[in-house]
């Protein structure tokens, strides 16, 4: 690869962009995970993390990714056979279907449209049938990276009080936590599971989980093999500060400046930062006449936008002239969408000039690669970008 100058831009949905002070905060010399120092600075950063989750419950940190995550909430509270629910549309539900198949449990699939968020009427007509409670936990994404559709966890869990259905309720917030709100209390999650890697600022390498007390009664009697994974082991270290393994002790450094970031910066503006950030976005899309891939404005992404190309074009082959022209990354397209979107990450550390640049970048490489776009979706978002600083002087 030729020698590129200045700062790579990074807009996949996640891996996200590292900030400077968290990069600062990993570059430390590893401690004793076993020594008083470790101990203080988890017990540190674990109350942040709860408030950032919505809950007052245990949270667990894992050196994992995402998909460890959604394997640890299986094998925690669910036995071999065990039928389990899962809410599907999108590719990221299909991955956790797939890890729980390979886990033994018979997986039940509710196959909802990908353009839009999922309709909670269906999950009642399906659950309402379950009246012998076979259905042991359902299990939902709460931000479809694939597609750019946020979900409505909390009208999944209304389904289940409605119904008085016993099944747990499992959500996949690996791509929300920390640029959409997540309310693991509030909304009656059993378990929460997320990583470090896109809204929380960091590099890959924590799985994030937060539990109920009916997850964790569920775990006293699920057979699930699990060693590793076990939360029971990390409950009674955790307390203390400590871990029954090597934890990521750097990423945890890092967690903790992330937190320390949202306090400072006010998580309610982080989540209108998101939400600005993505709507500017969409205004580019349109003004290059392209479509965004969300049909549903309630269930818009904040963290992602996914772009449908028209017919003839392939998102991958103009993803490539875009790394190789202006050394900008975008998603590609996953699943079934494989060649027919690419997919704009605003999230985590990002302000309306980085966006920009981005947008300009996307704009310039449609145009080298003859998609017939308008070159209105720069200005269009601008003047989005723009407002809000013309309500700040207000
Ligand atoms: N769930 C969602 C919503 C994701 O976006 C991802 C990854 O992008 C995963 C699960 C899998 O996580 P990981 O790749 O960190 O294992």
């Amino acid at each position: 690869m030729s020698f590129r100058s200045g700062r790579h831009f990074l807009h996949i949905p996640g891996p996200s962009n590292v900030p400077d002070r968290i990069l600062r905060a990993i570059d430390r010399p590893t401690i004793d995970h076993r020594g008083p120092e470790f101990a203080e600075l988890v017990l540190g950063v674990l109350p942040g993390l709860r408030e950032l989750i919505g809950t007052s419950g245990p949270v667990f940190l894992f050196a994992a990714s995402g998909s460890g995550a959604q394997e640890a909430a299986l094998v925690n509270t669910l036995s071999a056979g065990d039928t389990i629910l899962v809410i599907h549309n999108g590719f990221f539900a299909t991955v956790w279907q797939d890890t729980a198949r390979k886990l033994g449990l018979n997986v039940e699939i509710l196959d909802l449209p990908w353009e839009t968020g999922v309709d909670s009427n269906r999950v009642a007509e399906r659950l309402s049938q379950d009246a012998e409670g076979e259905i042991k936990a359902v299990l939902v994404v709460h931000n479809e990276t694939s597609s750019g559709v946020t979900n409505n966890v909390h009208d999944v869990r209304l389904v289940l009080d409605q119904l008085r259905h016993p099944a747990l309720l499992l959500v996949d917030t690996v791509s929300s936590l920390g640029s959409i709100p997540v309310e693991h209390e509030k909304w009656g999650v059993d378990v929460t599971v997320s990583s470090s890697q896109k809204g929380m600022m960091l590099p890959p390498g924590l799985a994030i989980q937060a539990v109920s007390s009916r997850a964790l009664a569920a775990a006293d009697s699920a057979t699930l093999p699990r060693a590793y994974w076990d939360w029971k082991s990390h409950l009674d270290s955790n307390e203390t500060g400590f871990f029954p393994s090597t934890p990521a002790t750097n990423l945890i450094y890092g967690l903790g400046e992330a937190i320390t970031m949202f306090r400072e910066e006010g998580l309610e503006q982080v989540y209108r930062r998101h939400e600005h950030l993505a709507e500017a976005t969409r205004a580019a899309v349109r003004g290059w006449g392209l479509e965004v891939f969300c049909q549903s404005s309630q269930h818009y992404s904040p963290v992602l936008t996914a772009v449908t190309l028209p017919e003839g074009f392939d998102s991958d082959v103009i993803r490539d002239l875009i790394l190789d022209r202006f050394d900008l990354s975008l998603g590609t397209g996953l699943g079934k969408l494989k060649g027919r979107v690419f997919r704009i990450g605003h999230l985590g550390s990002l302000n309306a000039l980085m966006l920009a640049g981005a947008l300009c970048g996307i704009e310039m490489g449609l145009q080298l690669a003859g998609v017939p776009i308008h070159t209105e979706g720069v200005q269009a978002a601008l003047k989005v970008l723009r407002s809000r600083f013309e309500l700040v002087e207000e």
